[in-house]
Parts: C-alpha cells; structure tokens; sequence
C-alpha cells in the first residue's frame, strides 16, 4: 500500500526562525501539498539551557505570516496540547511528551543496543584533559567506553544500585563497532560511512528526564508516521546515528527517507548566511521582526516591507528551480510545480537585490486598491488624513511602476499629499534662475486659467504647446515648476503633479515658492 504522505517540520525554540528555517518548512510544506499529505510542527524544546522565551510563538507567527499553514501540531497560532481528530498524535510539544521517551531508552539498553552511563561531569572532564594532554581529543566511543564507568564497564552488582542512588546518570547508545551504514538521501544519493568514526551519543538523560534530540527525533518521527525527514544539512552527520537508531528498534520498515537541503549562503565570500551579514549588507535573515533580551532589534521581511508572497517566492528558489526560467510562482504553482530532484546539492547564494526584484514584481502584479489599503497606515503614520479613494487609487496607479515597496510610495509623492516644506538646495541651485523661474510662473497662470478639461490628458498636450510655441527652454521650466510644486526638480510629471494636487494648492504652493525663493 502507497504510504501517506507525511512530513514535518521541527524547529527547536532557540531563537528566531532563520530565512534558511523558513525555507525548510517551505519544502517540507511543498512536497507534503504536492501529495495531498500532512505537514506537521513538532516543537522540540527537550534542550531546557537552549530554551528562548518567545521563540516558539514567532516561528508559528512567522510560518503563519508566510502562508505555511500546518495540517497537524499547530492551532489558532498555538501548539495543540491534547489529542483530537485532527491533532491525533499531541502533544507536540516535545518537553509535554517527556513521559513517552525513557522506556524506549530502556528498551534499546534490554537489546544490547544502549549502555547506562554513570561518568560524573568531573570524570568526564578529567579524561576529556588527559586526552588533551596527549594530543588526542576525547571521544566516548568503542576505543574509549571500557576505560569509563558505565554498564559494560562494570559489573552489574555496582552499576544497578547507581540507577537509584543517583540522579545524574545517562543512557548512551552503544555505537557499533567497523560496521558501514548505508544510507540514502533523496537528494545527496548514497551515502556509506564507518562506524568507527562515530561516538556513543547521549540518548536520555536522568538529570532532567529528558530525552537528547537524537533520542526524541526518532521516536516521535516513528510514532507520527513520518514518511520524510526534509532537514537543513547540519543534520547530516546525525544520519548514520538515526539509521542505526531505527534498526535497533526493528523500525526499518517505516524508517523515512530523508533529505538534507544545502545551506543559503552570503551574497560575498563564501559561508553560511548570518545574521551578521544581514546587518552588514542592510537586508533582514529573519521573516519578522525580532527583539532579543537585551532590547536589540534584527530586521524582519515583514516589518521591512516585503510581501508575504514575494519573500515565499524568493526563498523558494534558493536551492530549487523549476527545470526552465520561470521565477514568478504563487504558492499554489510552487506546490504544483516543486521537486526534489530540482533541490539542488550545493549551497544557495543568497542576493538581496533579488529579493528587491521579486517584490518589485510582486507590488506591480497587486491590484491599486490593495496596494492603497496598504499605503494607507504609512500616510497615517505621516499624520496625513485617509484621501478620497478615487484620488488615492489614481496616485497608487500613477506611482506604483516605480516603488519597490509601498513604503516608497511616500518617498515617491508625499508633496501629492502635503506641500513641500523645503526646496532641494543643490536643485534651487542648479534651476532656478530668473530667465527660467520667470517663465515658469506664467507657465503656471497657464495651467490656473487653463479651461479645457483638468486632467492629465486634458492638459499635457495643451501645456505643452504652449511651452512650445513660446519657444521656452521645456526642461529648464518644468524643473523650476517641479521646484515650486514638489521641493525638487525630479519626480512625476507636470500634468499629473498638478491635476492631482488641483488648481488652488498649484496657486498656493507657487505663491509659497515665490516667497522663499525670490
Ligand atoms: N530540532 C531540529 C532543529 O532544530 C530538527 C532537526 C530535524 O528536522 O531532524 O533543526
């Protein structure tokens, strides 16, 4: 029988989510649609010194903002704590489950798969120092385990007392020695590696009673019927541990395939993409806004202005592409459209001018009256009253071919909703001189007693006639009038400046200009 689709994505609340996050959730998402399958969010938050209050609730936000919008584990923006029909394998919340974890720890230990491990943090440190002593690195593996104080170690009538006598003993898996483990990523193709490179990892820990993610991923991903693990890259030495894990609980048969995407790396040099280049280069890394501890603020898609689609957009082909050289794809494409065999295995370069283009895009495709219900916060945060809609949707259709983000919309025409308040010094320098200003005034007293009808097209091809049959220099008096107008020489059309302004603000601002220019 064909096996449900169902993947999952399990960010560990450590902080924001990284763009790099985002696109992983994204794929997982693509693939789980393409197949009419789940996507899942699992919280795995078992790492209690790792914990940042507030991470969870953003990467939901930040998926939420991004259209990925989870089958299962996720509800009116918070992580389902009890089981239901749709939400049947709850809590997904790993910290909730920590009562699942210890007996398959137990179990692998029953097997001859795990050890008891009973070295105090001091033990631990010591041999850790003698190695170093020695030019070696400590490993806690099959060369090293005999050597250290754990149930193979010792025998069973010292080590089974501890189990209750102490609280700060671990399980460990017992890594199996010259053994090649095969495996296979959908997207790196065969993988084989030796055994014996690889260290005894930590699986549960009686301190805290907690499982290590190793322990707590497998399990769950088991228990939720994952059928693909589609993970960042840093996962990848993790591999060999996980295949082994699923052997040893004779889970082979519904073991997932697994896919580990490439990192996204910096717009220069080579490297992951960091925060620290965001800053540097001024673009964001993270999908929303976010204030650590300490006040600091990183940069955030959303609060920056991108649109939600375009960011997905974006991110989408950084690592996949289609086979051909479309770019513009909405969600619904990209689940028609998306394929593991176009993940590509090398890392993405990350180029923020792209991001700009796709959001250009993305802003000229919207609709003007979309696009003024989103100008209309930034006119208020300008203290400008709401404009009547027609006007508003004649300015948005006007500016927007020129505006990457709606933002840019005011710095385009804010003297459309508001007379300038100063008059661009290297500009006034350059234009205005009496030969021109004087004629620009009575180009002005043109367009005021102008009577044919007072629009754009009603008025450009007279006001230009008129320029023309005077034999007046056209640039040197339109500069002047954009002057006068708009409080510098560049920017929209004459025409439209000023049947959209309407004839009593032409006078007033003229009148305003004279005043301080003259
Ligand atoms: N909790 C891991 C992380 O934070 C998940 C890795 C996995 O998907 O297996 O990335």
């Amino acid at each position: 029988m064909e096996r449900k689709t169902r993947v999952r994505f399990a960010p560990s609340p450590t902080g924001p989510l990284h763009m790099g996050g985002v696109r992983t959730a994204l794929y997982n998402y693509l693939y789980a649609k393409q197949r009419g399958g789940d996507f899942i969010i699992r919280i795995e938050d078992t790492d209690s010194n790792r914990f940042v209050p507030g991470a969870e609730q953003y990467i939901i936000e930040a998926l939420d903002w991004c259209g990925i919008i989870p089958d299962e584990g996720v509800e009116n923006g918070k992580v389902v704590e009890t089981p239901s029909e749709r939400h049947p394998h709850a809590p997904y919340r790993q910290s909730q489950r920590r009562g699942i974890y210890r007996k398959y720890a137990e179990q692998l230990v029953e097997n001859g798969y795990a050890y008891y491990a009973f070295d105090s943090a001091e033990e631990l440190s010591a041999a850790r120092a003698a190695c170093e002593a020695e030019g070696k690195t400590f490993i806690y593996n099959q060369f090293s385990r005999m050597k250290l104080r754990n149930s193979l170690s010792l025998p069973e009538s010292e080590w089974r007392p501890m189990l209750e006598s102490r609280n700060d003993w671990t399980i460990r898996f017992r890594m199996p020695e010259n053994t090649i483990v095969k495996m296979d990523d959908m997207i790196r193709g065969h993988v084989e590696i030796n055994t014996d490179t690889l260290d005894d990892k930590v699986l549960w820990k009686r301190t805290d009673e907690l499982p290590t993610y190793h322990l707590a991923n497998i399990v769950d991903d088991h228990l939720m019927e994952i059928s693909e693990v589609i993970r960042g890259e840093e996962w990848l030495p993790s591999l060999p541990l996980h295949y082994l894990l699923y052997k040893a609980f004779g889970w082979e048969d519904t073991m997932p395939r697994f896919a580990h995407l490439s990192l996204l790396l910096k717009p220069v040099g080579n490297g992951k993409l960091s925060k620290r280049d965001g800053d540097k280069m001024g673009f964001p890394v993270f999908p929303l806004q976010w204030v650590n501890s300490e006040g600091e603020v990183s940069h955030g898609y959303r609060e920056d202005g991108y649109f939600p689609d375009a960011f997905v957009n974006m991110l989408a082909m950084l690592g996949w592409n289609p086979g051909d050289d479309r770019e513009i794809f909405s969600m619904d494409e990209l689940i028609q459209a998306f394929s593991m065999d176009h993940v590509q295995k090398a890392g993405a370069k990350f180029n923020p001018d792209k991001a700009k283009w796709y959001n250009k895009e993305y802003l000229r495709s919207k609709s003007d009256s979309e696009l003024a219900d989103a100008f209309i916060p930034v006119l208020s945060s300008k203290g400008i009253a709401v404009p009547d809609r027609d006007w508003l949707l004649k300015v948005v259709a006007l500016i927007k071919e020129r505006a990457t983000f709606v933002a840019d919309f005011w710095t385009i025409a804010s003297y459309l909703f508001k007379a300038p308040e100063e008059y661009a010094e290297k500009d006034v320098a350059k234009f205005w001189k009496e030969e021109n200003y004087s004629l620009a005034f009575k180009v002005a007293d043109f367009i005021l007693a102008f009577d044919g009808e007072f629009s754009k097209e009603g008025l450009e091809g007279p006001l230009e006639d008129y320029i023309r049959g005077n034999e007046w220099p056209m640039g040197k008096v339109m500069n002047c009038l954009r002057l006068m107008l708009a409080g510098s020489a560049s920017g929209l059309g004459i025409a439209d400046v000023v049947t959209l302004i309407g004839k009593e603000e032409v006078a007033r601002r003229v009148a305003a200009a004279k005043a301080a220019l003259c």
